[in-house]
């Protein structure tokens, strides 16, 4: 691409929508472990990846972290991070049994829908987690209230529903489901259960949701919109979803710019691009510096909410580096 073949003769562009990457619960357990890494030193375990994400595992894995898959892999003694999105109780009975230092990384969010769950078990509500089977976060609510919480993973499960008493049943979900499907799913379970009660606030995260509001906004202009993030991200793999759905006409999940097949773009004039919330801003400027070379050198950034949330770190973190800042004098 010469100087000469500008924006305007190529007539390529690029939509990027804001919000797009890090949410708040990422950025303070993507932290968490790099504070403990700096506080403690090398080697920190993670049990499952902190966030959903190939570049920010690998990068971490680079400082020092060891991930696991459970507590019986760290060794006795040894400081662990929960991940952000959460675990049962029974998880940190197991790291108390082998006297592990637990550091929980749990989203603020996730924790609050753990609350939910627990305040209408002891209140003997039969309750309907929507989200999805075999997911970390699912698997982390629902170990709150085995007895009482039955999963619903989508509109086309809730003919299995079954519950004890129609009039005391209540929907949770995940906090990083398409917002529209579960809409409908709770129409459907609605249908079937009249006097079914919604959840005291919104499950879905503030971030899920904007993301896939932007993504709706500019997806009918879209010939192909390109998400950046890893395929068990939930809600990058969402992303795709929506921009499908809302009129994108073709829709790719990739982990890095070099991923991105030139023929995506053979005939496309438009391109949107967005990332999940686990996702670093350096690999969008990356999927965009790839794109500008093809000639997707006009950048609009589409902006429909502005994030300030943050969330402080973990308790058990902050009082162990204040208590070595004092130290230090
Ligand atoms: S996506 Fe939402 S629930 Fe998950 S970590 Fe981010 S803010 Fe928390």
């Amino acid at each position: 691409m010469t100087e000469a073949e500008t924006t305007s003769q190529t007539g390529k562009r690029v939509l990027l929508a804001k919000p797009r990457g890090y949410c708040a619960g990422v950025d303070r357990a993507v932290q968490t472990v790099e504070e403990a890494l700096k506080l403690y030193g090398a080697p920190i375990y993670v049990r499952k990846q902190i966030v959903h994400n190939k570049h920010v595992v690998r990068t971490l894995e680079a400082k020092g972290a060891i991930f696991v898959e459970e507590n019986e892999e760290v060794p006795e003694g040894a400081t662990v991070i929960f991940s952000a999105h959460g675990v049962a109780p029974e998880v940190y009975e197991q790291a108390k049994a082998r006297a592990l230092k637990a550091i929980d990384a749990t989203c603020p969010l996730v924790t609050k829908v753990h609350q939910e769950a627990r305040r209408f078990a002891a209140e003997d509500y039969d309750i309907l987690l929507i989200g999805h089977e075999g997911h970390e976060e699912v698997i982390g609510t629902a170990g709150e209230a085995p007895a009482h919480i039955q999963l619903v993973d989508g509109p086309d499960s809730v003919d299995k529903v079954t519950v004890r008493d129609p009039e005391k049943v209540v929907w949770l979900s995940q906090t990083t489901l398409s917002v529209d499907e579960t809409l409908e799913t709770v129409a459907r379970l609605k249908q079937k259960l009249p006097l079914l009660q919604s959840p005291p606030s919104d499950d879905i995260c503030y971030a899920t949701s904007n993301r896939q509001h932007v993504v709706k906004e500019i997806a009918a202009e879209c010939d192909v919109v390109i998400v950046v993030g890893s395929r068990n991200s939930s809600n990058s793999v969402r992303l795709v979803e929506v921009a499908l759905d809302a009129g994108a006409r073709a829709g790719h999940l990739v982990d890095f710019a070099h991923e991105i097949d030139e023929a995506w773009l053979a005939d496309a004039r438009t391109v949107g691009v967005t990332s999940g919330a686990s996702v670093p801003d350096e690999l969008v400027q990356q999927v965009l510096a790839h794109l500008a070379e093809w000639g997707f050198t006009d950048v609009e950034e589409i902006t429909t909410a502005n994030e300030r949330l943050t969330f402080s770190l973990p308790q058990e973190l902050k009082r162990d580096l204040k208590a070595a800042a004092a130290a230090r004098g």
